[in-house]
């Protein structure tokens, strides 16, 4: 039986909705493409984890026979008009749900602790939806409050970009996350509105600036879903060692990314490169914060992940690699599931 693993981020749904000339690719059967799939999470152990809703910045990557981009084509820059995204958005959840439907109840979409905890009892794949990045989002937040009776329980209020809530990091190396402004005023009321429906608020992606704001306001653990350390990495996608700390002291969790790119000390983007290197940020990570702080965030489907890995029926050879640098039975069950718990346990309500 391998070790049941939440997983703090995939990007399986967009993988599977499918970009242009790409055949879509299905979820419950064994599959070679991508890095996630029924099959394979059962051979891995992965029991779940949170699904990313993620809308990509170029709208030639949208299936224009799913979502009518409109007249939002012309708009496209850097940052994603909030219409795109909104439908967008809906799109790749409804795919979610749809999935949930056609899984002979092998996947569940869990909207509070309870429904989590028996997903896990029963081998039931978990499936928490999860918004990276809020361009879906109105400033009035309607959007918000729908979504979250549909089911969304977590958000990261940016990915790589700026939205009308906060700034993401461009990818850069080395270079500090310190890359732009903090929250807006609209950020800010996003916060404590995300605070006050329970929905957990994701800092993977987010600005230095913006990390702090969101520290001051919130009332919630300091998660980041897929982020390493800066320390070993410096790319700006990584936490430096203040953000741990206060992500520590606030009760919170950082999920360990597989991407070479953020895990390598070169932050080259490298298949060749060894188990060891996520090892490294599992132990400084450890280390620097306790195991109690530490989780996996896998970020399988969205990008490079050591060959070694390969995809999530590799979960095993990193347990493996993780054991044999000293990490006790007690650690590995608290990073695989008890962290995710204990922080969904003081964010979502009871609902
Ligand atoms: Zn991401």
């Amino acid at each position: 039986m391998q070790l049941p693993i939440l997983d703090g981020h995939n990007d399986v749904i967009l993988s599977l909705y499918g970009v242009p000339g790409h055949e879509r690719r299905s979820f419950f059967e064994r599959g070679q493409e991508g890095h996630l799939d029924l099959p394979r999470a059962r051979e891995g152990g992965f029991a779940g984890g949170f699904f990313a809703v993620f809308v990509p910045s170029d709208p030639a990557s949208a299936r224009p026979d799913l979502v009518d981009v409109g007249e939002d084509r012309t708009e496209m820059g850097t940052a994603v008009p909030q219409p795109f995204a909104l439908r967008m958005a809906i799109a790749l959840t409804a795919t979610l749900f749809r999935l949930e439907a056609v899984s002979d109840g092998q996947l569940k979409v869990v909207r509070n602790l309870a429904e989590l905890r028996s997903c896990l009892d029963s081998g039931i794949v978990a499936a928490i939806l999860h918004f990276e990045g809020a361009e879906a989002i109105d400033p009035q937040l309607n959007v918000l409050e729908v979504l979250y009776r549909a089911g969304l329980r977590s958000l990261g209020l940016v990915w790589s970009r700026p939205n009308a809530f906060a700034e993401g990091v461009p990818f850069r190396f080395p270079a500090t996350p310190d890359t732009g402004p903090g929250l807006t005023e609209a950020g800010r009321k996003l916060v404590r509105a995300c605070n006050r429906l329970g929905i957990m608020i994701d800092l993977s992606h987010i600005n230095q600036r913006g990390f702090w704001d969101v520290a001051e306001i919130s009332s919630a653990p300091l998660v980041a879903t897929h982020s390493n350390a800066h320390a070993i990495t410096p790319c700006t996608r990584n936490l430096l060692d203040a953000q741990l700390d206060a992500i520590r002291d606030s009760g919170g969790v950082v999920g360990v990314n597989f991407s070479v790119a953020f895990s390598r000390e070169d932050g080259e983007r490298e298949a060749d490169t060894p188990l060891d290197a996520l090892v490294r940020h599992f132990a400084y990570l450890s280390e620097r914060m306790g195991t109690d702080h530490v989780a996996f965030g896998s970020d399988f489907d969205g990008t490079l992940v050591p060959r070694e890995l390969g995809d999530v029926a590799g979960l095993p050879r990193l347990v493996e690699a993780l054991r044999r640098a000293g990490f006790g039975e007690d650690d590995l069950r608290k990073m695989a599931t008890d962290n995710w718990l204990r922080v969904l346990g003081r964010t979502w309500s009871s609902e």
